[in-house]
């Protein structure tokens, strides 16, 4: 016989807090309660097992359920001494949904159950409250019309309008009537009335009686908690959260207790800790003479549970602890009691039924970021967890919210969405519309605040991007070009916005028929990829000031096995790295260097050149400008490795975009203009990403190599020389073949002894390749024997390996994730099992030859905590990220270390 209900009353349950997958996370919670000898109303929990069987079976119970529930009804009224449908001492029931992971608000609740003609009588006689009773019918009444017979049902009403909606207009229309204000005014024989008028609505529009039978409401809001697990709601909430459908929700049946006998009586919620700042108070809320549906509605304003955690605000509201000082300690015992127990902070209901305490729930609470970390540390100092359960507390993406401003949440639920995209750049960020990069650095100039919108960036567009707080495109995926600048810059950004429609032209900006024009006023929440009109109040972060961070920090760094990098450029952004505990770089794009407005002319004029004399006197230009760059990241990463790429993308990138900087170029450089147009014809490409670029470049021109290769020994040269430790790492991008590898460092090694004779002076480096063609993972052996390291591009290795365009996956993306082609976008977290293997294998066949073979991952993946375990398991040397992922990376690397330990 397959075990359908567990039980749990009288400090037994047949369940316990490691059922949640069988009982969902209320039902293993309030049997864990139980269990621990916590006033807990009695009651069973339905599987989730039930669950997937009703929809398995066309919705259909297991044939035995009904005499497993009798039983299970039988033995609550034992332990209650009352009777379900009982007429003269009525046992009530209360029924709730609670799958694993708790979906707040996403199904169904059904209290009061078992109010019948037959049963009112004798409740009223037994309690001598008329009110009371007729105040619990009238409740019972609407939440079983609108769950039940609406909802559960598919049944539209008569007049198409929500009959929860019709029920409360027949109230106020009551109150009005008779000039009451509140619904505490009204008397039982008001009750009566309305719900006499509530049953005549409801026949009336859904076509049904109310039902006046006990065991008929019983099954009836069973059947709905069941089905609600596939309403509408519940199935956009598992698909945001991905919850996946199997797992089903369980059913608990609980005796009910009153909140709303009285003066007496009471229902609360609450958390152990402050869930907005972790800070070790009790903090909650409660409502006199009321059901838990009344907090939840917010129909009342709910009093402060204590007197510590009153506001300017709610100075004369009655606290719970002045108002009923021993059912609040009771209540504060027992908080300490479940935090000890569970040695977390949890989130509690509970209900006073005539000053007798009793609980309702209990689970983890919810919390943010900056709470997580202070309820983590201090748990650890108050002996409840040890280190590495404090680090697992904290998830990597809750570190980010102290590194960005964020949206604050509360603005956010109360706003309604504009558009949805890729969540490139995390924070939150809030501004003006612009549509051109000069006119972001123009009015960031004049002090504006600007959100610059494009359809996509380039290299051309930093200036602005650099001025703009955040930056929204309507295409591109999370490596294109607008989302690794900005996140190396820690920007709040949005790509793949597909809903946009930007006319640069017009300055206008449409979104599902909204038109916002420049000036207007945009919110980005960048780490959820959501747009909101006008402008939202921004929460501050400041990781410096947080002393919990540190510490937290410390112990993930004892902990981690794995390193972290930076992919950087700029000196600046190196120290910032450094200052979030950077290891090294791990990747420096040295074109990023190339757009400065001095450099980009040299730059132009190498591609122009029709000679190799020519090109190489241009590239010669470049020379000082990139010793310069060089010198300032070593010396900023002193006594750390700095990882430099040579030049990797096609050439046609550095050309002029427009007529006007063509005619300037071509005044600069004293020829036509037609011919720089035939040389940029010249250079197009129909697939430009597998065209002239990385070591192909090199290999065409290598005076380019030569001059970049020269910058740096120069640079090391100059540094060594002045007593900075440096350790330079020449990376050659875009390898495919050993003999790519082997053309390029020969010319690398050239240099390198060249300068160390000019400057006589010895300097260590190492020259290594990336990979990030499916043939070097392939070939890994061979490029092996020369590489001395070797650094995963799984931005291209994920283009190339699913042949997905990484700049214009935006266009496809959305319609995969939500056809669930795709479970993720494979730029943002590694495809395991297919790019995976090329990594795993990489590395394997590299080590086979060399083995100590340094093994890192630089593209955007060396960010993502999914992607990082993967890299920890395989037995990488270090991750590399942009700054800010920088943090997030060491307590994903400290995690897997616990994990896999
Ligand atoms: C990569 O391809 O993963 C990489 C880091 O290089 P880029 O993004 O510059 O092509
Ligand atoms: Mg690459």
């Amino acid at each position: 016989m397959t075990k359908h209900i567990y039980l749990f009353g009288n400090n037994h349950a047949e369940g316990s807090a490691e059922m949640k997958n069988l009982l969902g996370g209320k039902g293993a919670n309030l049997a864990e309660m139980t269990n621990l000898g916590i006033s807990v109303p009695p009651g069973f929990t339905i599987t989730t097992d039930v669950c997937n069987y009703y929809y398995d079976n066309n919705l259909n119970y297991p044939s035995d359920l009904d005499n497993q529930m009798n039983d299970a009804l039988r033995q609550t009224e034992v332990v209650m001494g009352k009777g379900f449908g009982s007429t003269d001492n009525p046992l009530l029931f209360s029924v709730r949904s609670g799958a694993r992971q708790s979906m707040p608000g996403m199904m169904e609740t059904v209290l009061n159950i078992g109010l019948t003609s037959k049963t009112i009588p004798g409740l009223i006689a037994k309690t001598g409250n008329k009110r009371f009773v007729y105040d619990s019918y009238r409740r019972l009444i609407t939440m079983y019309a609108d769950v039940v017979m609406e909802k559960a049902a598919g049944v539209e009403t008569k007049s198409r309008k929500g009959i929860r909606h019709q029920l409360e207009t027949i109230l106020f229309d009551h109150k009005e009537e008779k000039g009451y204000s509140e619904d505490a005014d009204l008397s039982g024989d008001d009750w009566i009335v309305v719900s006499d008028k509530f049953k005549k609505q409801i026949k009336e529009q859904l076509g049904e009686e109310f039902p006046d039978d006990t065991y008929a409401q019983l099954w009836g809001s069973v059947t709905a908690v069941f089905k609600s697990w596939n309403g509408k709601r519940a199935i956009s909430y598992r698909k945001i959260e991905n919850i996946p459908e199997e797992w089903g929700t369980a059913v608990n049946v609980q005796a009910m207790v009153f909140g709303n006998t009285g003066k007496g009586s009471a229902t609360g919620v609450a958390f152990t800790r402050n869930p907005a700042t972790g800070e070790n108070v009790f903090y909650g809320e409660w409502l006199q003479n009321a059901q838990g549906e009344d907090v939840v509605a917010g129909l009342r304003t709910p009093n402060p549970l204590n007197e510590s955690t009153k506001t300017d605000d709610n100075q004369d509201a009655l606290s719970l602890e002045s108002f009923l000082p021993q059912v609040y300690n009771d209540l504060d015992a027992i908080r300490i009691k479940l935090e000890k127990h569970y040695t977390d902070m949890q989130d509690i209901e509970f209900t006073i039924e005539e000053g007798r305490l009793w609980m309702l729930q209990t689970r983890s609470g919810k919390r943010n970021g900056p709470a997580a970390i202070k309820i983590a540390v201090d748990m650890f100092h108050e002996n409840l967890i040890n280190k590495e359960r404090a680090v697992l507390r904290v998830s990597p993406n809750q570190i980010d919210e102290l590194l960005h401003p964020m949206v604050d949440p509360e603005e956010e639920t109360r706003s309604e969405l504009l558009a949805k995209g890729l969540p490139a750049g995390p924070g939150g960020a809030t501004g003006q519309i612009v549509f051109t990069a000069d006119d972001a650095e123009a009015w960031k100039k004049e002090n504006r605040v600007v959100v610059l919108v494009r359809d996509e960036t380039s290299p051309e567009d930093v200036h602005g991007m650099h001025a703009a707080a955040a930056i929204l495109t309507s295409k591109g995926g999370m490596t294109s070009h607008a989302a690794l600048v900005a996140r190396g810059w820690g920007k709040c950004c949005i790509v793949g916005c597909n809903s946009l429609q930007i006319n640069t032209d017009e300055k206008t900006l449409t979104v599902n028929g909204v038109v916002l024009k420049e000036g207007d006023s945009l919110t980005l929440n960048g780490t959820a990829g959501k747009v909101y009109r006008g402008k939202l109040g921004l929460l501050n972060a400041d990781p410096g000031t947080n002393k919990e961070y540190a510490e937290l920090m410390t112990w993930a760094d004892e902990i981690r096995t794995l390193k972290v990098r930076t992919n950087a450029e700029r000196p600046e952004d190196s120290v910032l790295a450094r200052s979030f505990g950077a290891q090294g770089i791990g990747l420096c794009r040295t074109e990023h260097m190339f757009f400065d407005p001095k450099r980009i002319l040299a730059v132009r004029k190498m591609i122009l050149a029709g000679s190799e004399e020519a090109r190489r006197t241009a590239v010669m230009e470049l020379l000082p400008y990139q010793r310069d760059d060089f010198r300032g990241i070593l010396e900023a990463m002193n006594d750390l490795p700095v990882t430099i790429r040579l030049l990797d993308p096609p050439l046609h990138e550095f050309m002029p975009q427009n007529n006007e900087q063509i005619n300037e170029l071509a005044d600069e450089l004293n020829i036509s203009a037609d011919a720089i147009r035939i040389r940029i014809s010249n250079l197009h490409e129909l697939n430009p990403m597998l065209g002239h670029r990385g070591c192909r470049l090199g290999i065409a021109y290598p005076e380019i190599t030569e001059m970049q290769s020269r910058a740096i020994f120069e640079a090391t040269a100059e540094l060594i020389k002045n007593d900075i430790n440096v350790f330079p790492e020449v990376m050659v991008p875009l390898v495919g073949t050993y003999t790519e590898f082997e053309n390029q460092e020969a010319i690398v090694r050239k240099i390198a002894d060249a300068v160390m004779e000019e400057n006589s002076v010895k300097f260590n480096y190492l020259v290594g390749t990336m990979i990030e063609l499916p043939r070097a993972a392939l070939t890994a052996d061979e490029i092996a024997q020369k590489a001395e390291f070797f650094s995963f591009g799984t931005n291209d290795l994920t283009q190339t390996t699913y042949g997905f365009s990484r700049d214009d996956i935006g266009g496809f993306l959305p319609d995969y994730l939500e056809q669930k082609v795709l479970t993720h976008d494979p730029f943002q977290s590694l495809d395991q099992s297919g790019v995976g293997q090329l990594v795993k294998m990489g590395v394997d066949k590299g080590r086979s030859i060399r083995e100590n073979l340094k093994i890192g991952i630089c593209g955007e993946h060396g960010g993502d905590p999914t992607s990082i375990d993967f890299c920890h398991r395989i037995g990488l040397d270090y991750v590399s990220c942009s700054p800010y992922r920088v943090p997030v990376a060491r307590l994903a690397a400290a995690h897997s270390a616990i994990i896999n330990a």
